[in-house]
């Protein structure tokens, strides 16, 4: 069963040009749908300025959508309010990119993970509290001591590890993982992966795991989603999207990932110039003016996102691919 459904998400901003020109908006998530099952990771990649944030926060009503159906656990989320929301709140955490900006430096790492616990009303007196911090320093591979030392004398690797751990601080069900780990070096990228892979296993955590980079989404995703210019462009099993990616997007930045061996004539297929202004889109399909393989109807026709022929798992908005 879907623990989490979202049916046609919209966000817009409104967009100010000047005192008396003509008001626009930023359309950032263009009607996406998507479930997530419980205990499933869904990967969402894309380049920078695509949505993909935006949509997370929207998802978690951290950012206001502007209309479609949220739904948690078979509950319409949408349309409560911040207090209806509340009971919703310790379900749905977020973990951000840059752990060191989302920890008040003036507090210790035992009144970080603390404050969740007491918002949420969740431990009777301070002792069951600390007791519960340490618990997920533990939980988290953190020392004992961690919780009287502030975050400017931890790594970035192991400040990663308090934000996760204060993501957990309240039992979560679902979490956001929000490009985790692209300020971290390589190496510790992989260890942090690893955790949250445990930590699902252990917690049955359902993730929507945010990046950038289709590398870094590969090993921890069940099924991966592609995002384009406020759409999903292409959705499918790890297996389908890495073996037999059908979205011209979604091959080009599968083609940017380097190969282990670089003489398999595995090819770059190059992205001409930036992705549009999401103020502005192209009309026809977003991705037109990018294309390699773009034909004169692509900038006319708007793709839909439709099953790829006689796949069950596997969507693709192209109309060059078989549905
Ligand atoms: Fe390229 Fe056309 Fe397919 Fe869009 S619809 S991805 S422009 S071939």
């Amino acid at each position: 069963m879907a623990l989490v459904e979202i049916k046609n998400l919209v966000k817009t901003f409104p967009l100010k040009t000047g005192w008396f020109s003509e008001s626009r908006s930023i359309h950032a998530v263009q009607g996406v749908s998507f479930s997530i099952e419980a205990g499933e990771t869904l990967g969402l990649v894309g380049e920078s300025g695509c949505g993909k944030s935006t949509l997370g926060r929207s998802l978690l009503k951290l950012i206001e959508p502007t209309s479609g159906e949220i739904r948690f656990g078979g509950n319409e989320l949408a349309s409560l309010s911040p207090s209806e929301m509340k009971p919703y709140r310790r379900k749905m955490q977020i973990i951000f990119q840059d752990p060191y900006s989302s920890l008040n430096p003036r507090m210790t790492i035992g009144s970080i993970l603390e404050e969740p616990l007491i918002i949420h009303k969740l431990f009777e007196n301070r002792k069951a509290r600390q007791a519960r911090v340490e618990e997920l320093l533990s939980i988290v591979g953190l020392p004992k001591d961690a919780g009287t030392r502030y975050p400017h004398e931890f790594s970035g690797g192991q400040r990663q590890r308090v934000g996760i751990a204060r993501a957990l601080a309240v039992e979560p069900e679902f979490i956001v993982c929000d490009e985790p780990v692209s300020a971290l070096d390589v190496s510790i990228q992989a260890q942090i992966i690893n955790l949250l892979m445990d930590l699902q296993d252990k917690f049955h955590l359902t993730y929507l795991f945010i990046s950038h980079d289709l590398r870094v989404v590969e090993h921890i995703s069940h099924r991966v989603a592609v995002m384009y210019l406020g759409k999903i462009v292409e959705v499918g099993r790890g297996d389908e999207i890495y073996s037999d990616p059908k979205h011209p997007y979604t091959k080009a930045l599968l083609s940017a990932v380097p190969v282990p061996d670089p003489s398999s004539g595995h090819k770059r297929i190059l992205l001409p110039g930036e992705p549009p202004q999401p103020s502005n889109p192209p009309s026809g399909c977003p991705f037109h003016p990018r294309c390699s393989v773009a034909i004169p109807e692509c900038s006319v026709k708007v793709p839909e996102l439709l099953p790829v022929k006689g796949k069950d798992t596997q969507s693709a908005a192209c109309i060059l691919v078989d549905h």
